[in-house]
């Protein structure tokens, strides 16, 4: 209860720090769920149909949570919905799953195409 009462300013007016803290917290959990499920879940079918939704649905959150810490900021909202937007359609687009050993392969080069899974060299779709 002391800790919710320190997430407040007087007024009931949340603090920016405890804004902070809260996104790292909501990030830190989210980003070690998804490293465990892309590790551990082989299930290439499920990825490929879930990957798009849950990429779309973390930099709905983090739009979110930028636009609340910034306090609806028009300057913010200009530049960084259409960079959350271009980063979220490029993960969608350069993630691939290979189909013999189920990885998740995040193709981090925009210039070439990864053509072969780099841990059993089958061939991608
Ligand atoms: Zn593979």
């Amino acid at each position: 209860m002391r800790y919710l009462q320190k997430l407040y300013l007087e007024g009931g007016v949340m603090k920016e720090e405890s804004k902070v803290m809260i996104f790292l917290a909501a990030w830190v959990i989210l980003g070690t769920s998804l490293f465990f499920w892309h590790i551990f879940n082989r299930n290439v079918s499920r990825k490929r149909r879930l990957h798009p939704w849950i990429v779309s649905a973390v930099c709905v959150l983090f739009t979110i949570f930028v636009i609340w810490i910034s306090g609806f900021k028009t300057e913010v909202m200009v530049f960084f919905i259409p960079a959350v937007l271009l980063v979220c359609l490029l993960n969608i687009k350069l993630t691939k799953f290979c189909d013999s050993c189920g990885r998740t392969l995040f193709n981090n080069g925009l210039y070439w195409k990864m053509e072969f899974c780099p841990k059993c060299g089958t061939k991608l779709r």
